[in-house]
């Protein structure tokens, strides 16, 4: 759909503008075309005075004739003597001399039947001596005594004329009627010289005088049937029927005054402003019709010079409003950012002090952790205590054994000595002494070495010697691996490596996987353990491997766990892997466990290289 010019909530206001400024436009239209009117009535009612005052004048020109006929002697002597040709003749030449004069159109005299007995055209073919003009007002009017007055059409010269009559006396007796006829074709004729349309309607408000003849006889009201009869009895016109006006009246502005809309003989049609002006004293009316296109050109100006204005007034208010808008905007956008600023502020607050519970908790939790650490390090020490003193709970039997035998032989040298003392044989006496001392260093080694095992070692990492360790382990063993009959093969380098880790831990960690191999090799037919080195880089990787069983493949992933033990006797805690695990562990080295291709496991202990050696393994 597309999309409207206007959105559509500015409708309505779009809409009130809209009609606001037509109503505007129509109203500044208006007053210009009513002030134009105004100019122009002002201009006519002048105009039409002018106008209605030559009318006046050309009339009231010869009003005074009627009176100088009936004043006339000849005139009267006629009237006297109606039949009397040299009356008659002396009459008619004096009427055409003063007509000359007067310049009127014609002069008569109508004796009191109304038959022209004289005339100022008695020359004339169509003279009205002779003629009765009973039916004419002019005649009827001044019969009963009074001055008459008459436009129409002359029944004998066919020429529109104003009648003017006058009773003529006698004592007191009528006997004649004076009648001047005057022309109004040459002021009708001077009125057609102006720009302006003037129209003069009798009292039937027919149009007998116009500057355009088209408007001639036209009535300016419609004519009752029975007023056109009476106009038919008095012949006052030729016409019998008079038509409409061509006019449709615009608007009236006030009782004289109408804009009138005159349609021409093409039927195009014209604004004029019409000025209507009473003339009482001949009961006409007289129209002045002026052009009123001005008036309309004036109504044009205004609305050409209304739309640019009102645009301009409108883009100016625009341009206001949409400034305003954008200010309004721009506040609304600063208030918003200033809540967005203080929501994020707040967020901010609310996060950072969220942080710093975390942050709080994180610490407490540290606390917790490093306290449980420190609890499972003594834990684990006190694990690898009780393991070593398991080790020597086990131990113990082949101990006592180990130390029995050089007791039993030495109690045995120490009797023999006796009896050698006795038959004096001091030589023989030296060497068992001597037997009882290597025997005495042997037991001395044993018990040294069960002390030190049994002591509580110390955290402190120190370059050990790998094959000291080794030795230690393996002596403290001594009596098992000879009851079992076990083969040591130790593959080793000819120096010594040294590593990183504490003297008794590392003997702890070697004796538990030496320990493991003899169980494994436990009733075993040629049972062997293989001791062997390699070394990567700043790593020795110290291999145990023996010939038993190996590890079942199931038992590998929980091999390290504390307490996981495949074995059957009450000593076996299955703590071994798992204290050794952790003492590798706490000195950077690794323990890994596996099973090698041709049977038997392999126990790999990787241990850091020192780059110092240090004799202080003891
Ligand atoms: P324990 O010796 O008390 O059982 P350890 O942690 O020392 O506990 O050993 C756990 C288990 O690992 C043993 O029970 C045994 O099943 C297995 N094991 C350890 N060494 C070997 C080995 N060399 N050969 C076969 N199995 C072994």
């Amino acid at each position: 759909m597309s999309r409207l010019l206007i959105p559509r909530r500015r409708l309505p206001l779009t809409g009130l503008l809209l009609l606001l400024s037509s109503a505007m436009l129509w109203l500044i239209m208006n007053w210009a075309e009513r002030t134009e009117l105004a100019r122009l009535q002002a201009a006519g009612s002048h105009r039409l005075e002018i106008y209605a005052g030559s009318l006046r004048n050309t009339v009231s020109r010869y009003s005074y004739l009627p009176r100088v006929l009936a004043l006339n002697q000849e005139v009267r002597d006629l009237l006297a003597h109606p039949q009397d040709p040299t009356l008659q003749a002396r009459a008619n030449r004096y009427l055409e001399t003063i007509n000359q004069e007067a310049g009127s159109a014609s002069l008569f005299v109508l004796d009191i039947d109304g038959t022209a007995i004289a005339s100022s055209n008695w020359r004339e073919a169509g003279s009205y001596i002779g003629n009765h003009y009973t039916f004419r007002p002019y005649y009827q009017q001044a019969r009963v005594g009074r001055p008459g007055r008459f436009y129409g059409i002359g029944t004998t010269t066919g020429q529109a004329g104003y009648f003017l009559s006058l009773p003529i006396y006698q004592q007191r007796a009528l006997i004649g009627i004076a009648v001047v006829k005057v022309s109004l074709d040459a002021l009708e004729a001077s009125w057609k010289a102006g720009a302006e349309q003037v129209l003069v309607a009798d009292h039937q408000h027919i149009v007998f005088l116009a500057t355009d003849t088209r408007l001639k006889m036209r009535a300016l009201q419609p004519v009752p049937p029975a007023v056109q009869s009476v106009i038919r009895d008095s012949r006052q016109y030729t016409a019998t029927h008079f038509p409409a006006l061509p006019v449709h009246i615009d608007r009236p502005v006030d009782v004289n005054t109408a804009v009138w809309q005159l349609s021409d003989a093409n039927g195009q049609t014209q604004q004029f402003l019409t000025q209507r002006l009473p003339l009482p004293e001949f009961d006409w009316q007289m129209l002045l019709l002026t052009d009123a296109a001005s008036a309309r050109r004036a109504s044009h100006a205004a609305l050409y010079a209304g739309v640019p204005t009102l645009a301009a007034i409108y883009f100016g208010l625009f341009a206001y409003l949409q400034r305003r808008r954008r200010i309004r905007d721009n506040l609304a956008a600063k208030a918003l950012l200033e809540q967005a600023n203080n929501v994020l502020e707040q967020k901010v607050a609310d996060r950072t002090q969220d942080l710093q519970q975390i942050n709080q908790a994180l610490s407490d939790e540290i606390r917790v952790r490093q306290h449980a650490e420190a609890e499972l390090h003594a834990t684990q020490n006190e694990l690898i205590q009780a393991a070593k003193l398991a080790v020597l709970g086990q131990m113990a039997a082949g101990i006592t054994h180990e130390l029995n035998q050089p007791l039993a032989a030495m109690r045995t040298l120490t009797d023999n000595a006796q009896t050698l003392l006795a038959r004096q044989q001091s030589a023989a006496v030296q060497s068992n002494l001597n037997l009882i001392a290597n025997l005495t260093d042997r037991m001395g080694r044993i018990t040294s070495q069960l002390r030190s095992f049994a002591r509580r070692g110390g955290d402190d990492a120190r370059p050990v010697s790998l094959q000291a360790s080794l030795s230690a382990a393996l002596m403290l063993l001594d009596q098992r691996i000879r009851q079992q009959q076990v083969d040591i093969d130790m593959i080793l380098p000819r120096d010594d490596y040294w590593v990183v880790f504490e003297p008794i831990k590392l003997e702890q960690v070697l004796i538990n996987l030496l320990r493991n191999a003899l169980d494994a090799l436990q009733g075993r037919a040629d049972p062997r353990i293989v001791i062997r080195t390699q070394v990567h880089e700043t790593q020795i990787t110290l291999m145990l491997q023996d010939n038993g069983p190996g590890i079942e493949s199931n038992h590998l992933p929980r091999l390290f766990d504390p307490f996981f033990s495949t074995k059957r006797d009450h000593d076996s805690m299955g703590l071994g892997l798992s204290i050794s695990l952790a003492i590798a562990h706490e000195f950077g080295a690794e323990l890994t466990a596996g099973n090698l291709p041709e049977g038997g496991a392999c126990f790999s202990l990787i241990l850091q290289a020192s780059p110092q050696k240090e004799a202080t393994h003891a």
